[in-house]
Protein backbone atom coordinates (compact mmCIF):
# COMPACT_ATOMS: atom_id res chain seq x y z
CA UNK A 1 0.00 0.00 0.00
CA UNK A 2 0.78 3.51 -0.51
CA UNK A 3 -0.85 6.21 1.51
CA UNK A 4 -1.03 9.56 0.19
CA UNK A 5 -3.72 10.36 2.18
CA UNK A 6 -2.11 12.07 5.01
CA UNK A 7 -3.64 15.22 5.00
CA UNK A 8 -7.50 13.18 5.78
CA UNK A 9 -5.97 11.26 8.28
CA UNK A 10 -2.79 9.75 10.02
CA UNK A 11 -2.03 6.35 11.12
CA UNK A 12 -1.73 6.02 14.85
CA UNK A 13 2.07 5.78 15.59
CA UNK A 14 3.63 2.86 17.47
CA UNK A 15 3.93 4.38 20.90
CA UNK A 16 0.83 6.60 20.52
CA UNK A 17 -1.01 3.30 20.38
CA UNK A 18 1.13 2.05 23.17
CA UNK A 19 0.23 4.71 25.66
CA UNK A 20 -3.44 4.38 24.82
CA UNK A 21 -3.37 1.13 25.28
CA UNK A 22 -1.49 1.28 29.11
CA UNK A 23 -3.49 4.21 29.82
CA UNK A 24 -6.70 2.27 28.89
CA UNK A 25 -5.85 -0.79 30.88
CA UNK A 26 -4.18 0.86 34.36
CA UNK A 27 -6.02 4.13 34.48
CA UNK A 28 -10.12 2.76 34.99
CA UNK A 29 -11.02 5.86 37.29
CA UNK A 30 -13.13 8.77 35.89
CA UNK A 31 -11.47 11.62 36.64
CA UNK A 32 -14.68 13.70 38.09
CA UNK A 33 -14.49 10.60 40.60
CA UNK A 34 -13.47 11.48 44.62
CA UNK A 35 -11.76 8.17 45.79
CA UNK A 36 -8.68 7.09 44.68
CA UNK A 37 -8.74 5.69 40.96
CA UNK A 38 -10.44 9.14 40.05
CA UNK A 39 -7.73 10.72 41.23
CA UNK A 40 -5.26 9.41 40.09
CA UNK A 41 -6.95 9.47 36.29
CA UNK A 42 -7.24 13.53 36.93
CA UNK A 43 -3.70 13.54 37.80
CA UNK A 44 -2.61 11.76 34.38
CA UNK A 45 -4.62 14.34 32.81
CA UNK A 46 -3.83 17.09 34.61
CA UNK A 47 -0.56 15.86 33.68
CA UNK A 48 -1.32 15.06 30.15
CA UNK A 49 -2.94 18.89 29.74
CA UNK A 50 0.47 20.30 31.06
CA UNK A 51 2.82 18.78 28.57
CA UNK A 52 0.30 20.22 25.68
CA UNK A 53 0.34 23.72 27.50
CA UNK A 54 3.87 23.70 28.01
CA UNK A 55 4.67 22.72 23.93
CA UNK A 56 2.43 25.63 22.94
CA UNK A 57 3.57 28.19 25.93
CA UNK A 58 -0.28 28.61 26.87
CA UNK A 59 -2.07 28.48 30.03
CA UNK A 60 -3.24 24.29 31.14
CA UNK A 61 -7.03 26.19 31.69
CA UNK A 62 -6.96 27.32 27.75
CA UNK A 63 -7.09 24.12 26.77
CA UNK A 64 -10.43 22.16 26.15
CA UNK A 65 -10.58 19.14 25.05
CA UNK A 66 -13.02 18.21 22.12
CA UNK A 67 -13.65 15.23 20.01
CA UNK A 68 -11.73 16.96 17.05
CA UNK A 69 -11.76 20.05 15.03
CA UNK A 70 -15.18 19.85 14.03
CA UNK A 71 -16.26 20.04 17.29
CA UNK A 72 -13.66 23.12 18.27
CA UNK A 73 -14.33 24.73 15.48
CA UNK A 74 -18.25 24.76 16.53
CA UNK A 75 -17.38 25.60 20.08
CA UNK A 76 -15.10 28.91 18.52
CA UNK A 77 -17.46 30.02 16.20
CA UNK A 78 -20.85 29.47 18.16
CA UNK A 79 -19.40 29.84 21.70
CA UNK A 80 -18.20 33.67 20.11
CA UNK A 81 -20.94 34.22 18.31
CA UNK A 82 -23.61 33.56 21.29
CA UNK A 83 -21.54 35.21 23.71
CA UNK A 84 -21.34 38.36 22.03
CA UNK A 85 -24.64 38.64 20.35
CA UNK A 86 -25.10 42.13 21.97
CA UNK A 87 -22.22 43.25 21.10
CA UNK A 88 -22.72 42.51 17.22
CA UNK A 89 -23.57 40.24 14.59
CA UNK A 90 -20.73 40.55 11.93
CA UNK A 91 -18.48 37.72 11.54
CA UNK A 92 -15.90 37.62 8.65
CA UNK A 93 -14.06 34.23 7.48
CA UNK A 94 -11.63 33.20 4.34
CA UNK A 95 -12.70 31.52 0.73
CA UNK A 96 -9.76 29.20 1.97
CA UNK A 97 -11.42 27.48 5.09
CA UNK A 98 -12.41 23.98 6.15
CA UNK A 99 -15.94 22.68 5.11
CA UNK A 100 -16.50 22.60 8.96
CA UNK A 101 -16.34 26.10 8.77
CA UNK A 102 -18.72 27.25 6.16
CA UNK A 103 -21.23 24.45 7.53
CA UNK A 104 -20.72 26.40 11.20
CA UNK A 105 -21.48 30.19 9.31
CA UNK A 106 -24.57 28.48 7.66
CA UNK A 107 -26.19 28.18 10.47
CA UNK A 108 -25.31 31.16 12.26
CA UNK A 109 -26.42 33.35 9.60
CA UNK A 110 -29.58 31.17 9.66
CA UNK A 111 -30.12 32.21 13.64
CA UNK A 112 -29.16 36.03 12.55
CA UNK A 113 -25.54 36.94 12.31
CA UNK A 114 -24.15 38.55 9.32
CA UNK A 115 -21.40 36.66 7.54
CA UNK A 116 -18.23 38.42 5.14
CA UNK A 117 -15.97 36.85 3.08
CA UNK A 118 -12.40 37.86 2.65
CA UNK A 119 -10.81 38.17 -0.32
CA UNK A 120 -7.81 36.73 -1.05
CA UNK A 121 -4.69 37.34 -3.60
CA UNK A 122 -3.21 35.04 -6.43
CA UNK A 123 -1.09 33.20 -3.63
CA UNK A 124 -4.28 32.52 -1.60
CA UNK A 125 -2.75 34.74 1.18
CA UNK A 126 -5.64 36.77 2.74
CA UNK A 127 -6.00 40.59 1.29
CA UNK A 128 -5.48 42.63 4.07
CA UNK A 129 -6.59 45.78 2.63
CA UNK A 130 -9.93 44.11 2.04
CA UNK A 131 -10.20 42.69 5.84
CA UNK A 132 -9.20 46.23 6.68
CA UNK A 133 -12.33 47.54 4.98
CA UNK A 134 -14.70 44.82 6.29
CA UNK A 135 -14.05 44.79 9.74
CA UNK A 136 -17.04 46.94 11.68
CA UNK A 137 -17.55 47.97 14.95
CA UNK A 138 -19.77 44.91 15.17
CA UNK A 139 -17.34 42.35 13.90
CA UNK A 140 -17.21 39.94 16.66
CA UNK A 141 -15.60 37.37 15.43
CA UNK A 142 -12.51 36.87 12.35
CA UNK A 143 -11.56 33.28 11.07
CA UNK A 144 -9.04 32.67 9.24
CA UNK A 145 -7.06 28.75 8.64
CA UNK A 146 -3.08 28.49 9.69
CA UNK A 147 -3.08 26.20 7.05
CA UNK A 148 -5.28 25.91 4.43
CA UNK A 149 -6.40 21.94 4.10
CA UNK A 150 -6.75 21.62 -0.32
CA UNK A 151 -3.35 23.78 -1.54
CA UNK A 152 -1.47 23.98 1.95
CA UNK A 153 -1.77 28.21 1.80
CA UNK A 154 -0.39 29.03 4.94
CA UNK A 155 -1.36 32.40 6.56
CA UNK A 156 0.62 34.81 8.35
CA UNK A 157 -1.85 35.05 11.45
CA UNK A 158 0.48 37.41 13.66
CA UNK A 159 0.04 39.97 10.91
CA UNK A 160 -3.58 39.40 10.54
CA UNK A 161 -3.91 39.11 14.12
CA UNK A 162 -2.28 42.75 14.22
CA UNK A 163 -5.02 43.70 11.81
CA UNK A 164 -7.70 42.61 13.22
CA UNK A 165 -6.89 44.31 16.85
CA UNK A 166 -6.00 47.35 15.10
CA UNK A 167 -9.27 47.50 13.65
CA UNK A 168 -11.47 46.51 17.00
CA UNK A 169 -9.76 45.80 20.08
CA UNK A 170 -13.00 43.49 20.59
CA UNK A 171 -13.48 41.19 17.89
CA UNK A 172 -12.16 37.37 18.67
CA UNK A 173 -9.33 35.68 16.17
CA UNK A 174 -9.78 32.32 15.85
CA UNK A 175 -7.65 29.87 13.16
CA UNK A 176 -8.39 26.50 12.94
CA UNK A 177 -5.09 24.99 12.81
CA UNK A 178 -5.25 21.39 12.15
CA UNK A 179 -3.75 21.40 8.87
CA UNK A 180 -0.55 23.29 10.99
CA UNK A 181 -0.11 21.33 13.68
CA UNK A 182 2.86 19.00 12.89
CA UNK A 183 3.81 20.68 9.93
CA UNK A 184 4.47 24.17 10.54
CA UNK A 185 5.09 25.66 13.81
CA UNK A 186 2.49 27.35 15.59
CA UNK A 187 2.51 30.41 17.82
CA UNK A 188 -1.08 30.21 20.18
CA UNK A 189 -0.32 34.02 21.30
CA UNK A 190 -1.09 34.91 17.43
CA UNK A 191 -4.52 33.67 17.95
CA UNK A 192 -7.54 34.38 20.36
CA UNK A 193 -8.82 30.59 19.60
CA UNK A 194 -7.52 27.90 17.93
CA UNK A 195 -9.21 24.53 16.29
CA UNK A 196 -6.92 21.09 16.34
CA UNK A 197 -7.37 17.18 16.03
CA UNK A 198 -4.91 14.21 16.78
CA UNK A 199 -6.23 12.34 14.24
CA UNK A 200 -4.06 14.34 11.54
CA UNK A 201 -0.88 14.06 14.00
CA UNK A 202 -0.36 10.28 13.91
CA UNK A 203 -2.59 10.24 17.12
CA UNK A 204 -6.21 8.50 17.33
CA UNK A 205 -9.19 9.72 15.71
CA UNK A 206 -11.95 11.39 18.33
CA UNK A 207 -9.94 13.66 20.32
CA UNK A 208 -8.60 16.74 19.41
CA UNK A 209 -8.66 20.44 21.13
CA UNK A 210 -9.59 23.72 21.46
CA UNK A 211 -7.87 26.72 22.58
CA UNK A 212 -9.15 29.83 23.82
CA UNK A 213 -7.14 32.45 25.38
CA UNK A 214 -8.10 33.59 29.40
CA UNK A 215 -9.01 36.57 27.81
CA UNK A 216 -11.83 35.20 25.28
CA UNK A 217 -15.06 34.45 26.91
CA UNK A 218 -17.29 31.85 25.22
CA UNK A 219 -20.80 30.28 25.63
CA UNK A 220 -20.41 26.94 26.12
CA UNK A 221 -22.61 24.91 23.34
CA UNK A 222 -22.47 21.55 25.27
CA UNK A 223 -24.26 21.19 29.03
CA UNK A 224 -23.83 18.45 31.44
CA UNK A 225 -22.12 17.23 34.51
CA UNK A 226 -18.79 16.71 35.64
CA UNK A 227 -16.61 19.36 37.21
CA UNK A 228 -12.99 18.97 34.32
CA UNK A 229 -14.30 21.85 32.12
CA UNK A 230 -17.47 24.06 31.92
CA UNK A 231 -16.89 23.88 27.99
CA UNK A 232 -17.04 20.90 27.81
CA UNK A 233 -18.67 18.19 30.70
CA UNK A 234 -18.69 14.67 31.15
CA UNK A 235 -16.32 12.16 31.54
CA UNK A 236 -12.72 13.34 30.16
CA UNK A 237 -11.67 10.45 27.50
CA UNK A 238 -8.55 9.95 29.33
CA UNK A 239 -7.06 7.30 26.75
CA UNK A 240 -7.44 9.31 24.41
CA UNK A 241 -6.12 12.24 25.86
CA UNK A 242 -2.74 10.75 27.03
CA UNK A 243 -2.44 9.59 22.92
CA UNK A 244 -3.18 13.79 21.59
CA UNK A 245 -0.37 14.67 24.51
CA UNK A 246 1.57 12.03 23.38
CA UNK A 247 1.22 12.90 19.43
CA UNK A 248 1.27 16.39 20.02
CA UNK A 249 5.04 15.90 21.65
CA UNK A 250 6.28 13.31 18.92
CA UNK A 251 4.64 16.00 16.11
CA UNK A 252 6.67 18.96 17.80
CA UNK A 253 9.99 17.28 17.20
CA UNK A 254 12.50 18.06 14.07
CA UNK A 255 9.64 20.36 12.37
CA UNK A 256 12.13 21.67 9.69
CA UNK A 257 13.74 18.77 9.10
CA UNK A 258 10.78 16.38 8.59
CA UNK A 259 9.88 19.56 6.23
CA UNK A 260 13.23 19.84 4.30
CA UNK A 261 12.41 16.05 3.26
CA UNK A 262 8.55 16.55 2.53
CA UNK A 263 9.69 19.25 0.18
CA UNK A 264 12.27 16.83 -2.16
CA UNK A 265 9.22 14.78 -2.58
CA UNK A 266 7.04 17.10 -3.05
CA UNK A 267 9.30 18.78 -6.35
CA UNK A 268 9.82 15.26 -7.53
CA UNK A 269 6.09 14.83 -7.83
CA UNK A 270 6.06 18.41 -9.38
CA UNK A 271 8.90 17.52 -11.97
CA UNK A 272 7.41 14.33 -13.17
CA UNK A 273 3.65 15.30 -13.49
CA UNK A 274 5.10 18.81 -15.14
CA UNK A 275 5.89 16.84 -18.36
CA UNK A 276 1.96 16.59 -19.04
CA UNK A 277 0.60 19.99 -20.55
CA UNK A 278 -3.15 19.16 -19.25
CA UNK A 279 -2.00 18.81 -15.96
CA UNK A 280 -1.61 21.96 -13.73
CA UNK A 281 -0.04 22.85 -10.13
CA UNK A 282 -1.89 24.45 -7.80
CA UNK A 283 0.79 25.72 -5.93
CA UNK A 284 1.19 29.53 -4.48
CA UNK A 285 4.26 30.73 -2.92
CA UNK A 286 3.11 30.20 0.32
CA UNK A 287 1.93 26.64 -0.51
CA UNK A 288 3.39 24.04 2.69
CA UNK A 289 4.89 21.04 0.64
CA UNK A 290 2.89 18.37 2.42
CA UNK A 291 -0.04 19.74 0.91
CA UNK A 292 0.47 19.39 -3.01
CA UNK A 293 -2.73 20.13 -5.25
CA UNK A 294 -2.89 19.59 -8.73
CA UNK A 295 -5.49 19.15 -11.98
CA UNK A 296 -6.04 16.53 -14.21
CA UNK A 297 -7.68 18.90 -16.71
CA UNK A 298 -9.03 16.39 -18.90
CA UNK A 299 -9.72 13.22 -16.65
CA UNK A 300 -12.10 12.93 -13.57
CA UNK A 301 -10.91 12.97 -10.56
CA UNK A 302 -12.57 10.37 -9.05
CA UNK A 303 -12.18 7.99 -11.83
CA UNK A 304 -8.36 8.63 -11.19
CA UNK A 305 -8.93 7.97 -7.68
CA UNK A 306 -10.22 4.82 -8.27
CA UNK A 307 -7.45 3.86 -10.68
CA UNK A 308 -4.84 4.16 -8.51
CA UNK A 309 -6.50 2.52 -5.78
CA UNK A 310 -6.47 -0.53 -8.07
CA UNK A 311 -2.64 -0.36 -7.17
CA UNK A 312 -3.17 0.28 -3.26
CA UNK A 313 -2.51 3.49 -4.13
CA UNK A 314 -4.44 6.66 -1.76
CA UNK A 315 -5.39 10.01 -2.81
CA UNK A 316 -7.88 12.73 -2.32
CA UNK A 317 -9.63 14.64 -4.85
CA UNK A 318 -10.16 17.75 -2.26
CA UNK A 319 -10.37 17.39 1.17
CA UNK A 320 -11.71 14.10 2.40
CA UNK A 321 -14.87 16.09 3.76
CA UNK A 322 -15.99 17.33 0.53
CA UNK A 323 -15.04 14.53 -1.79
CA UNK A 324 -17.03 14.79 -4.87
CA UNK A 325 -17.46 19.17 -4.75
CA UNK A 326 -15.31 21.26 -6.78
CA UNK A 327 -12.06 22.43 -4.84
CA UNK A 328 -13.24 25.58 -3.27
CA UNK A 329 -10.09 26.94 -2.41
CA UNK A 330 -8.37 25.60 -6.16
CA UNK A 331 -11.77 28.15 -6.47
CA UNK A 332 -10.98 31.20 -4.92
CA UNK A 333 -6.98 31.27 -5.59
CA UNK A 334 -7.78 30.52 -9.12
CA UNK A 335 -10.93 31.74 -10.20
CA UNK A 336 -11.10 29.11 -12.77
CA UNK A 337 -14.05 26.28 -12.60
CA UNK A 338 -12.39 23.52 -14.44
CA UNK A 339 -9.40 23.62 -12.66
CA UNK A 340 -11.38 23.91 -9.51
CA UNK A 341 -13.50 20.71 -10.96
CA UNK A 342 -10.04 18.47 -11.81
CA UNK A 343 -8.59 18.44 -8.31
CA UNK A 344 -6.64 15.40 -7.16
CA UNK A 345 -4.74 16.48 -3.90
CA UNK A 346 -1.45 14.37 -2.86
CA UNK A 347 -0.58 14.50 0.71
CA UNK A 348 3.01 13.11 2.11
CA UNK A 349 4.07 13.06 5.95
CA UNK A 350 7.84 12.53 7.11
CA UNK A 351 6.61 9.04 7.10
CA UNK A 352 6.29 8.65 2.88
CA UNK A 353 9.55 7.16 1.88
CA UNK A 354 11.37 8.23 -2.11
CA UNK A 355 10.58 4.46 -2.91
CA UNK A 356 6.99 5.09 -2.36
CA UNK A 357 7.08 8.29 -4.16
CA UNK A 358 8.72 6.75 -7.08
CA UNK A 359 6.75 4.20 -7.26
CA UNK A 360 3.10 6.19 -7.13
CA UNK A 361 4.75 7.83 -10.35
CA UNK A 362 4.71 4.75 -11.99
CA UNK A 363 1.76 3.98 -11.51
CA UNK A 364 0.22 7.74 -11.72
CA UNK A 365 1.83 7.96 -15.32
CA UNK A 366 0.14 4.28 -16.20
CA UNK A 367 -3.09 5.24 -15.64
CA UNK A 368 -2.64 8.87 -16.40
CA UNK A 369 -1.98 7.77 -20.08
CA UNK A 370 -4.85 5.59 -20.10
CA UNK A 371 -7.51 7.32 -18.84
CA UNK A 372 -6.88 10.82 -20.68
CA UNK A 373 -9.69 12.00 -22.13
CA UNK A 374 -11.87 9.91 -20.27
CA UNK A 375 -13.97 12.70 -18.30
N1 LIG B 1 -10.36 21.58 9.83
C1 LIG B 1 -9.44 21.22 8.93
C2 LIG B 1 -8.52 22.25 8.36
C3 LIG B 1 -9.35 19.88 8.53
O1 LIG B 1 -8.44 19.51 7.63
C4 LIG B 1 -10.23 18.93 9.11
C5 LIG B 1 -10.17 17.46 8.72
N2 LIG B 1 -10.42 17.23 7.37
C6 LIG B 1 -11.18 19.37 10.04
C7 LIG B 1 -11.21 20.70 10.38
C8 LIG B 1 -12.14 18.42 10.69
O2 LIG B 1 -11.45 17.70 11.65
P1 LIG B 1 -12.10 16.49 12.47
O3 LIG B 1 -12.13 15.35 11.51
O4 LIG B 1 -11.18 16.25 13.59
O5 LIG B 1 -13.43 16.91 12.92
Amino acid sequence: MIYLDYSATTPVSYEVLDTISRVTKDFIGNANSIHSLGVKSKELMDSATKQIADIFGVLESEITYTSGATEANNMALIGTALANHKKGKHIIVSKLEHPSIYAICDYLQEIGFEISYVKNDDDGLIDFDDLKKLIRKDTILVSVCAVNSEVGVRQPLKIIRQIVKKANMSTVFHSDITQAVGKVSINLHDVDLASMSAHKIFGPKGIGFLYKSSSVTLKPILYGSGKSNTLNPGTPPLPLIAGLSKAIRLADNDLEKKERFINLLNEKIINHVSQYPDIVINKTNYSIPHILNISLLDIKPETFVHAMEKHEIYLSTNTACSSGALSTSVMAIYNDLERAKHTIRISLSHITTTDEVNRFLKYFSEEYEQLKGVK
